[in-house]
C-alpha cells in the first residue's frame, strides 16, 4: 500500500460530471485527486447520443430541466466552441402520428423561446415537398416536417478536455483506478482506497470525497453506508460508420417514443431505447429486439435505413433520479447534490441525475457545496473560461444564431453539413 496523500478533495468518477467537478475545483485553487475505474468518459457519458441539447421533449413534464439544460448548453458551446458542431434535425410528420404538424409546430414555437440561450436557430416548417427536397430519403407518405437545431459533441473529447484542464491547474487524475472502499473515521469519510488495473492498492486522504459515479452512485454511496436512490434506465444506439444524411432525423417508435438518427461528423447514431435496468452495470447487453425496435421506428420515415449496416452498438445507463409510477422516458432529468453529513457520513457528497447538456452547472453546484464544506471562498469561472486542449486551434466563428428572421433552410442545411 502506498503512502497516504492529503488532498482537499477526492472526486470518484471520470465521466463528464466528475471531470467537470475536478476542473471547476482546480480552477478555484482546491487540490483534487480524480479517480476513474475505466477509461475517461467510458461510462454513460460516452454512450450518450453525443448531444448538447435542451430537450424539447421535457417541456411537457419537466419545463425547468429544459430551461436549465438549454441555459447551460449555451455556456458549454461557448467555452467549448472548438468541440461542438451544429446538428440540424428534420422532424417529419406522418398520418396518424401522435403529433400532427400543427401540434409539432406549436411545440417548436415554444422551444424557439429557449433556442437563443444556446445560440441555435429557430425552427422552420416545411411542406412535404420541401422536406423531401432537403432529404430525398424521407418517406413519400410524410405530410410535412419541422426543423430543429441542436449541438453535437464528442463526449470523450469533452471529458478529456476537462481532465486535462484540471491537471493543468494542479489536479492529479488517474484512470483505471477503481475505488474499492471509503476510509471512515467514526461518522466522517476521510478518504478512499483504490486499486489500479495491475492490482496495486493505494489510499488517499481528503477533507471531502465526492461521489460522481453516475449510475454507479448508489453502489459507491453504499460504501459510506448511505443511500442514493436512482431509477436507472438503459439506452442503446446503433452505430453506422458513415453520415447517412446531412440531417438528423426524428421519428416515432411503435410505442410512441421519440427516436433519433443523429448525423455526427463521419458516422450516424440511431437511438435510443429507454428501459428500466436492474442488472450488472458493468455488463449491459444489447438484445436483438432492441435493434429491430430502433430500425422499425426510423424505417417508417426513412425507409432506406434497412439498406445500411450498423457496425456496432453502444450501451449506457441513465443515472435518473428515483420516481415511482412513471414511464422511463417520462422520468425527470433533474439532478440533486446530496450532502450526506445529515445521514451519518460527513465529508461525503453525491451528485446524482442530470444530463451531459448541463454537466457544467452540476459541477458548479457540487463544487459550491464542496467549497462550503472546506470554508474555501472562491467562485466558479467555468461559465466563461474557454475549455481548450493543448494544441487545439480556436476558431473565432460567431455563435450567434439569426434570430428575429426566418433562417434559410439551405443555409441551415449547409451549417449542419459543414458541422462547425
Ligand atoms: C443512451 C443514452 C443517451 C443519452 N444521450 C444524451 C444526450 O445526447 N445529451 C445529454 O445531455 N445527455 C444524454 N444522456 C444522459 C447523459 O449521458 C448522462 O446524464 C451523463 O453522461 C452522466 O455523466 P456522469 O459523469 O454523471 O456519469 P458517467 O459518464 O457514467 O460517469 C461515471 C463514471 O464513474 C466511474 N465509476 C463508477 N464506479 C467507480 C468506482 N468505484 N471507482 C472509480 N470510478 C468509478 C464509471 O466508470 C464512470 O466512468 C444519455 C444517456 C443515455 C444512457
Amino acid at each position: 500500500m502506498s503512502a497516504a496523500s492529503p488532498y482537499d478533495v477526492v472526486v470518484i468518477g471520470g465521466g463528464v460530471t466528475g471531470a467537470g467537478i475536478a476542473r471547476d475545483l482546480s480552477l478555484r485553487g482546491v487540490s483534487v485527486l480524480l479517480l476513474e475505474k475505466g477509461d475517461w468518459g467510458a461510462g454513460t457519458s460516452g454512450a450518450s447520443s453525443w448531444m448538447i441539447h435542451g430537450g424539447p421533449r421535457y417541456l411537457e413534464f419537466d419545463w425547468n430541466t429544459t430551461r436549465l439544460s438549454t441555459q447551460d448548453a449555451g455556456y458549454i458551446v461557448t467555452i467549448a466552441r472548438n468541440f461542438v458542431s451544429r446538428v440540424l434535425f428534420l422532424i417529419p410528420v406522418l398520418p396518424h402520428d401522435k403529433n400532427n404538424i400543427e401540434r409539432m409546430e406549436t411545440a417548436m414555437e415554444v422551444y424557439d423561446r429557449f433556442q437563443p440561450l444556446k445560440h441555435a436557430h429557430p425552427h422552420r416548417r416545411l411542406t412535404a415537398e420541401e422536406a423531401r427536397q432537403a432529404e430525398p430519403g424521407l418517406s413519400p407518405d410524410i405530410l410535412g416536417a419541422v426543423t430543429m437545431e441542436e449541438w453535437g459533441v464528442d463526449p470523450h473529447r469533452l471529458v478529456f478536455a476537462n481532465v486535462e484542464d484540471a491537471m493543468a491547474h494542479g489536479a492529479r487524475a488517474l484512470n483505471h483506478a477503481r475505488v474499492t472502499e471509503l476510509i471512515r473515521d467514526g461518522g466522517n469519510v476521510i478518504g478512499v482506497r483504490y486499486r489500479a488495473s495491475d492490482g496495486t492498492a493505494s489510499e488517499a486522504r481528503a477533507r471531502v470525497v465526492v461521489n460522481a459515479t453516475g449510475p454507479w452512485s448508489p453502489e459507491v454511496a453504499a460504501m459510506a453506508g448511505v443511500e442514493v436512490q436512482l431509477r436507472p434506465a438503459t439506452g442503446i444506439h446503433l452505430v453506422y460508420p458513415h453520415r447517412i444524411s446531412n440531417f438528423s432525423i426524428s421519428a416515432e417508435s411503435v410505442d410512441g417514443r421519440d427516436l433519433l438518427m443523429v448525423a455526427h461528423a463521419g458516422f450516424t447514431l440511431l437511438g435510443t431505447t429507454d428501459d428500466d435496468f436492474y442488472g450488472d452495470l458493468d455488463s449491459v447487453e444489447v438484445v436483438e429486439d432492441e435493434v429491430d425496435y430502433l430500425i422499425q421506428g426510423i424505417a417508417r420515415v426513412f425507409p432506406s435505413i434497412r439498406d445500411y449496416r450498423p457496425v456496432r452498438t453502444t450501451t449506457g445507463v441513465r443515472p435518473t433520479l428515483f420516481k415511482w409510477r412513471r414511464y422511463e422516458d417520462e422520468l425527470s432529468r433533474r439532478y440533486e447534490v446530496i450532502d450526506h453529513s445529515g445521514h451519518g457520513a460527513d465529508g461525503f457528497i453525491s451528485i446524482a441525475g442530470g444530463k451531459l447538456s448541463m454537466y457544467r452547472l452540476m459541477a458548479e453546484e457540487t463544487s459550491d457545496a464542496v467549497c462550503r464544506k472546506l470554508g474555501h471562498q472562491a467562485s466558479c469561472t467555468t461559465a466563461s473560461r474557454p475549455l481548450r486542449r493543448r494544441g487545439d486551434v480556436t476558431h473565432p466563428l460567431p455563435l450567434r444564431a439569426g434570430h428575429g428572421r426566418r433562417a434559410d433552410l439551405r443555409g441551415a442545411a449547409r451549417a449542419g453539413a459543414n458541422a462547425r
